[in-house]
């Protein structure tokens, strides 16, 4: 890759370089010619920006399939009026989902992407192995978390309980994964993580016993935290303490967690998860369209706390670009604290090396440099809408998402010329499609909650 402005997010940035890739990993990023290197395929950069492919930290695929639901609904309204649509899911639901929430991640730059799959309706296909191979056929790093629910309305949480699962069973399925699908090779493909789904769906003892078969694996846990205001009111009514407080009891503070949002953190919190390693992903734009608040990324940074970016669901964002995140999360920490809260490229360092750290492969992603694996992302800002911008990083960041020139995964193209190169474009677009009706059918005939009863 040549003749390219290279924002490699750790070193110095390039005004005219190259990046050289042997194999799946970088060999060389420096300024000038690259090198004459006869028989080698060669991608001119020319107009683009390089960045490291971007990472998704927080998502729930299967979203895909009941966007646009429950409009002006609060989180907790929102998830009560989704759960009855959502119990009637199986197998085929989650492809086509995945496959359409993918190939949206792919086109918006993402080349990692992690997912946390909650629901696991009994009897309706093995909905983990679905989206993992969608993964594969879309062509993205995947970081599958094995999510559950144990705590249904019947024992104070807030899911109706035929969406929950027992703890045995889940402890279970969640290490049945581990074994199937965990590879912790350097350039690895699939990584799952452990990831009860929040305090008020899930039992102390499934976050605890979470916590140690993760630890006993050697992988990740994830979990949403303090996220509202409701949730802030209902840990301390249920567990006599603030969200963060309750997870440090548990055992669930430590450099191999990350939690979705952290939006409501008082000083004390944030010192916490600095001084634990304890990540966080910040998802403004669905934070946003629940008016749960925004996060406080500006002070958590300034404390030395990791934070990186997702888009969460797209029943809560509404098909956001994981690229838009960028500009969503410097308007909002600007909003709150004024013009020098963020950076466009504490941004892009958000968007990039902030997610390889939640996902502990900032050894092996999140940055250009030689050593990493060769994910990129080649945007072209010489178009109509950022030739007049002669910062890139600027164009990138506060602008419009540009157009993708290439996206490699492991040196791999899966975009070109802005069109996904791994599976046909219009069939994964027709597979989310597919999903959505089937779900909104299946939702009927089981006598769950249709798509079209929720307002
Ligand atoms: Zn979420």
């Amino acid at each position: 890759m040549e003749n390219v402005h290279v924002a490699p997010v750790a070193g110095p940035e390039l005004e005219s370089g190259y990046i050289r890739i042997e194999g799946d990993r970088i060999a060389e990023v420096a300024a000038g010619p690259a090198p004459e290197a006869p028989g080698v395929p060669r991608i001119d950069g020319t107009g683009c920006l390089a960045t490291p492919g971007l990472v998704n930290t927080h998502h729930h695929l299967y979203q895909w399939a009941s966007q646009g639901l429950a409009q002006d609904a609060t989180l907790f309204e929102w998830l009560v009026a989704l759960y009855e649509v959502w119990a009637a899911m199986d197998a085929e639901v989650v492809e086509g989902a995945a496959t359409a929430g993918l190939s949206w991640l792919a086109l918006s730059g993402c080349t990692t992407t992690s997912d946390h799959h909650y629901i696991f309706p009994k009897g309706r296909g093995d909905l983990l192995a679905a989206e993992i191979e969608a993964a594969r056929a879309v062509g993205l790093r995947f970081h599958p978390a094995r999510g559950s629910m144990d705590r249904g309305q019947s024992k104070g949480g807030l899911p109706p309980d035929e969406v929950v699962e027992e703890l045995d069973d889940i402890l279970n399925a969640t290490a049945e994964a581990v074994d199937a699908y965990h590879d912790p090779s350097f350039s690895s493909m699939v990584r799952v993580a452990v990831a009860p789904c929040s305090p008020f769906s899930a039992s102390a003892e499934l976050m605890t016993e979470s916590a140690a078969l993760a630890r006993a694996k050697g992988v990740r846990l994830h979990t949403h935290l303090a996220e509202t205001l409701d949730e802030d009111e209902h840990c301390r009514e249920q567990f006599g303490l603030r969200p963060v407080d309750y997870m440090h009891k548990l055992g669930w503070l430590g450099p191999d967690v990350w939690f979705a949002h952290a939006v409501h953190l008082s000083d004390h919190d944030i010192g916490k998860l600095a001084a634990t390693g304890t990540g966080s992903a910040h998802c403004p734009s669905s934070n946003g369209r629940l008016g749960a608040g925004i996060a406080r990324v500006s002070e958590m940074l300034g404390r030395g706390a990791n934070v990186g970016l997702g888009v969460d669901g797209n029943a809560s964002s509404e098909l956001t670009p994981l690229a838009g995140e960028m500009r969503q999360a410097l308007l909002f920490q600007r909003a709150r604290y004024g013009p020098r809260a963020l950076t466009a490229r504490q941004a892009l360092e958000l968007a990039t090396l902030g997610g390889a750290r939640n996902l502990g492969r900032q050894d092996e992603l999140g940055s250009l440099e030689p050593g990493k694996l060769a994910d990129i992302a080649l945007w072209r800002v010489d178009g109509p809408h950022t030739a007049a911008v002669t910062d890139p990083v600027c164009a990138l960041v506060f602008g419009p998402v540009p157009p993708l020139a290439r996206v490699l995964v492991g040196g791999r193209t899966v975009v070109s010329g802005g069109e996904l190169r791994t599976v046909p474009q219009d069939e994964a677009g027709r597979a989310g499609v597919r999903a959505q009706r089937r779900l909104a059918r299946l939702a009927r005939e089981r006598g769950f909650t249709a798509p079209e009863q929720i307002h």
